[in-house]
């Protein structure tokens, strides 16, 4: 009796801790999982067209559950944005780069990473502090670190320009990200100091489904030489997308027809197989 006891009150601790985990909140999980440094990135290389040579990758995060499951960043960035872990969050995507890249870094200088910056990073200038802790250490260039800021994040123009400015004077280069899909996107791109414009992958997607004359990304592309940015396609899917993209003068891209989003190792061994030499 004294035996089944113990046996049935283990069994009914174990089902209060079930029970109180499964009434987390989506936010407490986040946080346990911030505390726990639970993310992780995976790197999406950055092609030039032309030559199909791998110059950089993306740095895109996952959140990878104990169970070894990905999550998605679009299921948590929204969240962690409204409560303020986006930026511990962007901590670990940068002690990612710089533990999983130092080294591949270190030995080909002009390779980059980019990195995605939420709003609050780029108007309060925080992430210039957070990347010069975690990279200022590290044998990586700062022009070997990118910045990548979607027109949300550029919204208060003076703000932006000056987190802008600072970062390219530290050598940085500095995208706007998913251009087209927010508004007052003209305005932006004339008063800001950006290096790098990156299509957004919707505008990319109409290439095969339209005919090339009622898609804008021809003017998208006239408009970023006028205003001398270099150009990123993102999402090419296909060669057709490709091969229009290089005839209209575009010369980066990245998306499925290079290659997903991947982890560290496999990035290395893909950037060794299509680096220039
Ligand atoms: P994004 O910055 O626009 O990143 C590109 C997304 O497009 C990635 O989704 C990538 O996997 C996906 N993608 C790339 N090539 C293709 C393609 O050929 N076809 C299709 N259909 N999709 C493609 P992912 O990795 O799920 O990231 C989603 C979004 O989450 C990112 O969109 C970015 O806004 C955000 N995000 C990711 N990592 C970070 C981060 O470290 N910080 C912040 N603040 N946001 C991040
Ligand atoms: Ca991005
Ligand atoms: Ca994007
Ligand atoms: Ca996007």
């Amino acid at each position: 009796f004294l035996l089944f006891g113990g046996f049935a009150s283990i069994f009914i601790v174990a089902m209060i801790m079930r029970q109180s985990r499964k009434r987390l909140s989506p936010l407490s999980e986040l946080q346990i999982a911030v505390r726990k440094r639970e993310f992780i990135v995976h790197y999406q290389p950055i092609v030039e067209l032309a030559t199909g040579n791998c110059v950089g990758a993306e740095a895109l995060v996952r959140w990878k559950r104990p169970d070894g499951s990905l999550v998605r960043p679009d299921l948590f960035i929204p969240l962690a944005e409204q409560s303020g872990l986006i930026q511990p969050i962007t901590d670990q995507v940068i002690d990612a780069v710089a533990r999983d890249l130092n080294e591949l870094l270190v030995q080909y200088r002009s390779v980059h990473v980019t990195i995605n910056v939420c709003a609050e990073d780029i108007k309060s200038g925080r992430i210039l502090e957070a990347v010069a802790a975690r990279i200022g250490r590290t044998g990586i260039e700062n022009r070997q670190i990118w910045l990548e800021a979607t027109e949300r994040g550029l919204l208060d123009i003076e703000e932006a320009s000056r987190t802008i400015e600072e970062a390219r004077t530290r050598g940085h280069k500095v995208a706007i990200d998913d251009f087209g899909t927010g508004y007052s996107s003209l305005q932006y791109l004339q008063n800001l100091p950006l290096d790098t414009l990156k299509i957004d992958k919707s505008f990319i997607n109409t290439i095969n489904r339209q005919s090339a004359t009622s898609s804008v990304v021809p003017h998208i592309i006239d408009m970023a030489k006028a205003l001398n940015l270099s150009v990123v396609a993102e999402g090419v899917e296909t060669v057709e997308q490709a091969e229009y993209l290089i005839e209209h003068g575009v010369e980066y891209g990245q998306g499925w027809h290079y290659g997903k989003p991947m982890p560290a190792d496999i990035f290395i061994a893909y950037l060794y197989e299509n680096m220039k030499r």
